[in-house]
């Protein structure tokens, strides 16, 4: 990209009334570029992962443990619809109040991905021959799940009326309430005690198709998280008087319940522990997570853990390039250097 067509076009990220959504060029949030294309350079699709070893082990009787199968079950369970509720505050939500088009072109190049990650689900179900009628209820059956999803979808409820707008000091941190609920906790926090499990499990060599499939996810979900940070940053750069104690307050509150929340979720989804890895170290990964978010919020740490899992922090910046020595090439271009969880 040519540097002279950035920066040249003035306007806010909301509230915006002189860009022309239309226009591409000049941009001025160039991080919303730079996220899109390493989107781009990250692209995959569920199919390329096979899943024949997985489809063994989940129908032999003894290559799982139950232990095992209900993990496996819960993630699938939770992911299955968190991912298409996230789709939809995207495009009925967050898109609307977002005119400024790099930030479009960013979120429908997430939404794509979203609908990648529904996809996987769909494969998931499919391969393994689970019904679809037990998973997809798991955001209603499992009470660890239900209250996940309700938590965010309960702080997006005002966003989501067609008469709602950026109007007003009090409407602008809905809105950013809405994107902290997505992006930071739905995506920076409810993913993660999932991810790691499904990771651990690979690491043994079991459902290596799913944690696969999980590990790209997560390398998405990562640039989710950054450019919904991103946006965060500059509405509060554009519109400091939002910014005051007591909203802060309010999000870091918001940050400690869901903690609460993914909490219990591990706990539920793996009682005791796995793999050496006990419920205590999925939740004490959970909030040194929570903690990384807070820090790119420019707010004050809370828990203070150390990373008990420092393989995972791999997993985000991995090339698709090892597909090449390990099953086929599966690389579109190459990927973006990722470096941020
Ligand atoms: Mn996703
Ligand atoms: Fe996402």
């Amino acid at each position: 990209m040519q540097p002279a067509q950035l920066y040249k076009r003035k306007g806010s990220i909301i509230n915006d009334n002189s860009t022309d959504p239309n226009k591409m060029l000049p941009m001025r949030y160039t991080w919303a570029r730079e996220h899109y294309k390493s989107g781009v350079a990250n692209n995959w699709t569920p199919e390329e992962v096979s899943m024949q070893k997985d489809v063994e082990q989940w129908k032999s009787k003894d290559a799982l443990s139950e232990t095992e199968r209900r993990l496996v079950l819960w993630n699938l369970g939770f992911f299955s619809t968190a991912e298409s509720l996230t789709a939809n505050n995207i495009v009925l939500a967050v898109y609307r109040h977002v005119t400024n088009p790099e930030c479009r072109q960013y979120m429908l190049r997430q939404a794509y991905e979203e609908a990648v990650h529904t996809d996987t689900f769909i494969y998931c179900c499919d391969s393994l021959g689970l019904d679809p009628d037990d998973i997809y209820n798991m955001y209603q059956s499992v009470p660890s799940i239900k209250a996940k999803d309700e938590f965010v979808v309960n702080l997006t409820l005002s966003i989501m009326d067609p008469a709602f707008k950026t109007d007003s000091k009090e409407n602008i941190q809905k809105f950013v309430l809405d994107v902290v609920a997505f992006y930071v906790i739905m995506e920076g926090i409810f993913f993660y005690a999932g991810f790691a499990m499904m990771l651990a499990l690979r690491r043994q060599q079991k459902m290596e198709g799913i944690g696969q499939q999980f590990e790209y996810i997560m390398r998405d979900e990562s640039l989710h998280l950054a450019y919904g940070c991103d946006l965060i940053n500059t509405i509060k750069a554009e519109n400091p008087e939002i910014w005051d104690q007591a909203f802060q307050d309010t999000i870091v509150d918001l940050i400690r319940q869901a903690v609460v929340l993914e909490r219990a979720y591990a706990v539920d989804a793996c009682p005791q522990g796995v793999f050496g890895i006990n419920a205590e170290q999925f939740c004490n990964y959970v909030e040194h997570m929570a903690d990384r978010r807070l820090e790119r919020l420019g707010l004050p740490k809370v828990y203070n853990k150390e990373n008990p899992f420092p393989w995972m922090a791999q997993a985000t910046d991995l090339s698709k390039e090892k597909n090449f020595f390990e099953t086929r090439v599966t690389e579109y271009q190459t990927a973006g250097s990722l470096t941020w969880d």
